[in-house]
């Protein structure tokens, strides 16, 4: 499905940055693994590509820097030839309501969760429009379309990603570059395991099919946007989340 095909996700040391990198490289893609914080972690990853007989390679850099972010690209480049497919996965929360919710908390999730998306796709652009080919997909959230309490900073900035996605995908369709979304629901990872029990326990209420997502239900869409198969799609947000917000 993606014999070939080189790509960077970025954010890809664990949870489900970690389950698209594995899921590409099956699918035949080489991986550039984006870190910022376990370097262990990232070679793990970047191991367990090797593995399946691909090329892969750790790089660390903060996504929300553009002098980091425009190296690492360099580097995809020299190392693999070509970059192919952009995921832009990287995201943090900074949970808080909004009447305690301090400027840096807000700062901090909008830099890393929606300019950081900017800075990436500003920075592989150049080298998919000499392409004149490139798929970029974005992680956003269903969040981004329900809104969440406690979480204005990271929902203002998974509605912007949205957003972002649907103006990059007019501006480059006539580059053959497309650029869809994710929404996730809740899925499983350190991100969601942070929550309390009770928290669980509600979000099943919510959630019709169930069950929290795993990571790979999110790397199997991901991997269908990264393909020729979804060479008819762009600006789109394809909601994984169980049918909790339909
Ligand atoms: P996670 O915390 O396990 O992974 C996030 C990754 O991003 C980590 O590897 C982290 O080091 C990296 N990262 C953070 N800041 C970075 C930066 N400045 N530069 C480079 N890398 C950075 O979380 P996850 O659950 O795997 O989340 C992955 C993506 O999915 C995020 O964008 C998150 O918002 C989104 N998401 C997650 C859920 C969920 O339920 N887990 C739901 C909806 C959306």
């Amino acid at each position: 499905m993606l014999t070939g095909k080189n790509a960077l996700v970025t954010g890809a040391s664990r949870g489900i940055g970690r389950a698209i990198a594995l899921e590409l490289a099956k699918q035949g893609a080489n991986v550039a693994v984006n870190y910022a914080g376990s370097e262990a972690k990232a070679e793990a990853v970047v191991n367990e590509i090797q593995q399946l007989g691909r090329q892969a390679v750790k790089i660390q850099a903060d996504v929300a820097d553009e002098v980091d972010v425009k190296a690492m690209t360099k580097e995809v480049v020299s190392q693999f030839g070509t970059l192919d497919i952009l995921v832009n996965n990287a995201g943090i929360t900074r949970d808080n309501l909004l009447m305690r919710m301090k400027e840096a908390e807000f700062d901090e999730v909008i830099n890393t969760n929606l300019k950081g998306v900017f800075i990436c796709t500003k920075a592989v652009t150049r080298q998919m429009m000499k392409q004149r080919s490139g798929k970029i997909i974005n992680v956003a959230s269903i969040v981004g379309v329900s809104g969440n309490p406690g979480q204005a900073n990271y929902v203002a900035a998974k509605a912007g990603v949205i957003g972002l996605t649907k103006t990059t995908a007019k501006e480059l369709a006539s580059r053959n570059i497309h650029v869809n979304a994710v929404a996730p629901g809740f899925i499983s990872t350190d991100m969601t395991d942070a929550l309390s029990e009770e928290q669980h326990k509600d979000m099943l209420t919510m959630i019709p099919l169930q069950r929290l997502g795993a990571p790979e239900d999110v790397a199997k869409v991901v991997r269908f946007l990264a393909s020729e198969d979804a060479d008819y799609i762009t600006g789109q947000t394809i909601h994984i989340d169980g049918g909790m917000v339909m």
